[in-house]
């Protein structure tokens, strides 16, 4: 498709349901959306931008946050697809109003087949601006909508943690656990106040030294280096802050019993979730733990419109379904990644948790 100054071209991609790569002359908008699967639902994911060394590079991390996503949602049955844009900027420079409309004129080529969230390099602010363009968004700060999701995924986490503590110590309760938290941002903040009040001692480590010093005074946490605080000695290590942490080198450091924490895309690769195993730590899969986000935003387009309390309601099923996949890992001997793989295969062969009605979009 080509207007004026907007250029779209559709990309064949394996195992991809849709892809495609726009190219605005106007604004020097330059980005990728991957849909992968609409199997339950139309696809929802964030909208990154970030300065990708070239297109590459933009176009891997789509294909991998959208079919994560696809898992993510297919699991949390929130009756959506798996999917997400890149756009290849430094946010810091290109944020003007003209260059978020040429985005949502992209995202209206898709008439509701991927709908756009807040990611990485971009914010609730720059969200509404773009959907002064375009209906197919979600998670905006207005009324109706489910606003900011870290505090729903800060939830699911902590719950995710009971679980694993459960599992291992056949007791949910974290009291005097010491748990490792790496990243204290939206998410990894809001997780210490849950751990604090449950009575878990805290480490934690982050870039904003400032923001360290707060939570370590709030929550009576210990500050750690940050290049530290993954081998540290500790029995949960939370990582919240970016992906691909757990490589061949890295698990070899760990010096923990669980991993659980928020960050996407935590194993750099697939058989990382099996040295895991083979390490005897417990992980819980980052597109199980870090759904409350994306179940909070889901919610928004349930009948009778967005609810606070049924989003809780769901987040906090993340328990059960990570108390499922932990104890089938340890049945079957297969790593919890692959259990949480095969159950989301299951979910959308047989569309489990597919959306009934289509969403209706008003313009
Ligand atoms: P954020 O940007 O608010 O916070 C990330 C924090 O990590 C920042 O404070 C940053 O300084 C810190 N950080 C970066 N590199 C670090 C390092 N090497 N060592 C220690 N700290 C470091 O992001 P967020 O919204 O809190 O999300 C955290 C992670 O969880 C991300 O991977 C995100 O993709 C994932 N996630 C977030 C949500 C959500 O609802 N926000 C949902 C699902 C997944």
């Amino acid at each position: 498709m080509k207007t004026d100054n907007l250029e779209i071209q559709e990309l064949e991609i394996d195992g991809y349901e849709k892809v495609i790569h726009a190219i605005h002359s106007g604004t020097g908008l330059n980005c990728f959306i991957a849909i992968h699967d609409t199997t339950l639902g139309p696809a929802m994911g964030g909208t990154r931008i970030f300065p990708y060394e070239n297109e590459k590079k933009a176009l891997e991390d789509a294909l991998l946050l959208a079919k994560a996503m696809t898992y993510k949602s297919a699991l949390a049955e929130t009756g959506l697809g798996g999917g997400k844009a890149v756009i290849i900027a430094n946010p810091e420079a290109v944020k003007t109003k003209s260059f978020l409309h040429s985005y949502a004129e992209v995202v209206n080529h898709l008439k509701g087949l991927y709908i756009a969230a807040e990611d990485v390099g971009t914010t609730i602010h720059d969200m509404a601006i773009i959907s002064e363009k375009t209906p197919y968004m979600a998670a905006l700060p207005t009324v109706g909508c489910s606003g900011d999701p870290s505090r729903f995924t800060a939830r699911g986490v902590y719950w995710g943690i009971k679980a694993a503590a459960k599992t291992l110590w056949g007791s949910d309760s974290l009291i005097g656990k010491r748990i490792a938290i790496q990243g204290l941002g939206n998410v990894g903040a809001k997780l210490s106040r849950h751990l604090f009040w449950e009575g878990a001692i805290l480490y934690v480590a982050d870039l904003d030294e400032l923001q360290v010093e707060n939570i370590c005074r709030e929550y009576s946490a210990k500050r750690v280096e940050k290049d530290e605080i993954l081998s540290m000695e500790c029995d949960i290590f939370s990582p919240c802050a970016m992906g691909g942490i757990l490589n061949d080198k890295s698990i070899l450091a760990l010096n923990c019993q669980v991993v659980a924490g928020s960050a996407n895309n935590q194993l750099q690769n697939e058989h990382n979730g099996h040295d895991l195993m083979l390490r005897e730590i417990l992980y819980a899969p980052d597109f199980v733990i870090n759904a409350g986000g994306i179940i909070n935003a889901a919610i928004e387009f349930d009948e009778g419109g967005y609810s606070a309390r049924r989003s809780m309601a769901k987040t906090n099923r993340i328990y059960d379904t990570l108390l499922s996949i932990f104890e089938t890992s340890q049945a079957q001997g297969k790593s919890t990644v692959q259990v949480a793989l095969e159950l989301a295969e299951y979910k959308l062969k047989n569309k489990i948790g597919k959306r009934e009605k289509p969403i209706v979009f008003y313009p």
